[in-house]
């Protein structure tokens, strides 16, 4: 089947001081009809730059698509006009963010909040506005919505804001909900319900979820498919099976280390300790230093010469059409066409 969301060598430069910083440095990846895609990797490899891209939100300047394309419902979103971008956003594709506090107007009303984009994009009056708002309301599991309709954003507890969020984010009935870090800001009982309601709600409406994490805790139990980025490149992709049981890229295997029930004896014989997780302390400084080669040869086990020398193309795994990683130690393998 044809995918709902096509990226293609997507790439995304920040002007700074130093140069040109490559953040994202030649993206693939497709989104198909109601499925849930997990994007996974530490802080700064390109997750949330990905998200702002396909949303054509990438501060400008000093940032700017320098090239590939985005195709969605026969568009490139890259090259339409930003006003045909305003009508796609929040209404075709809509995202919620980590902390909703500040993503949510605080002098406005929730039932305004959500009523604003049924306004602008369903052309609804403000009566029918203020109906359909109460009734998204309460399809997120907010109790008393005739009450809290009227009520401002510092009246609710971080669940119920992020609930309001997802309420704003999907009363157009869009076709691809980003999800960007939706539950990193509230206690672990409250995230798991957040997750319950977007699987709830993804099963009723079909919206395809593009869910950016750093836990591989949520990508087991929400993915379909998974890709995972490392400085600005998708370094595997495939389905959760897949890319979770048998992880063919040593970035990944060092991801899924951090779940114990899930840890693979694949990479057993290597030496662990030196995939170390801890976060990069932002992106600029690490894509100064990645010259040629593999950008994680500093911190993999298993660099030989040649890792310094190539980028690893996308090599297809053994298990599965779909699962392909993009290091040598598969170069046995048929690349993965881009
Ligand atoms: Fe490690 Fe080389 Fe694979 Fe990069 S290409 S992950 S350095 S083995
Ligand atoms: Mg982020």
């Amino acid at each position: 089947t044809q995918p709902l969301l096509q990226v293609k060598d997507l790439r995304v430069e920040f002007k700074t001081r130093r140069g040109n910083a490559l953040v994202l440095n030649g993206v693939d990846f497709e989104i198909h009809g109601g499925e849930t895609l997990c994007v996974v990797g530490e802080s700064g490899c390109g997750k949330s730059m990905t998200a702002l891209a396909l949303l054509r939100l990438i501060p400008s300047p000093p940032g700017r698509i320098s090239s590939g394309s985005i195709l969605f419902g026969g568009e490139d979103l890259v090259t339409v006009s930003l006003e045909r971008m305003r009508e796609v956003r929040g209404n075709r594709i809509s995202m919620i963010f980590q902390e909703p506090m500040t993503s949510l107007n605080p002098v406005l009303t929730v039932g305004d909040q959500i009523g604003e984009s049924l306004r602008l994009h369903a052309g609804l009056d403000a009566g029918a506005a203020r109906a359909r708002a109460i009734e998204m309301l309460q399809q997120v599991g907010i109790p008393a919505p005739e009450r809290r309709v009227d009520e401002y954003p510092h009246q609710l507890s971080g669940g119920m804001r992020q609930r309001v969020m997802i309420a704003m984010a999907l009363a157009c009935r869009p076709d691809i909900l980003i999800a960007d870090e939706p539950t990193t800001a509230l206690d672990v009982t409250v995230q798991a319900q957040i997750f319950d309601l977007l699987r709830d709600l993804q099963r009723d409406k079909g919206t395809a979820i593009l869910l950016i994490t750093h836990d591989m805790g949520a990508v087991a139990e929400m993915a379909d498919r998974v890709m995972v980025m490392y400085a600005g490149r998708v370094i595997e992709q495939g389905t959760t099976a897949e890319v979770l049981g048998n992880p063919g890229h040593p970035y990944t295997h060092g991801l899924i280390a951090c779940l114990p029930e899930l840890g693979s004896s694949a990479f057993a014989a290597a030496d662990n300790d030196r995939i170390e997780l801890a976060e990069i302390d932002g992106m600029v400084p690490s894509i100064w230093e990645l010259g040629s080669g593999c950008a994680f040869r500093e911190r993999c086990p298993y660099a030989k010469p040649r890792c310094a020398e190539e980028v690893p193309p996308m090599f297809a795994m053994e298990d599965g059409a779909t699962h392909g990683a993009a290091c040598w130690l598969h170069a046995q393998q048929e690349e993965v066409a881009a």
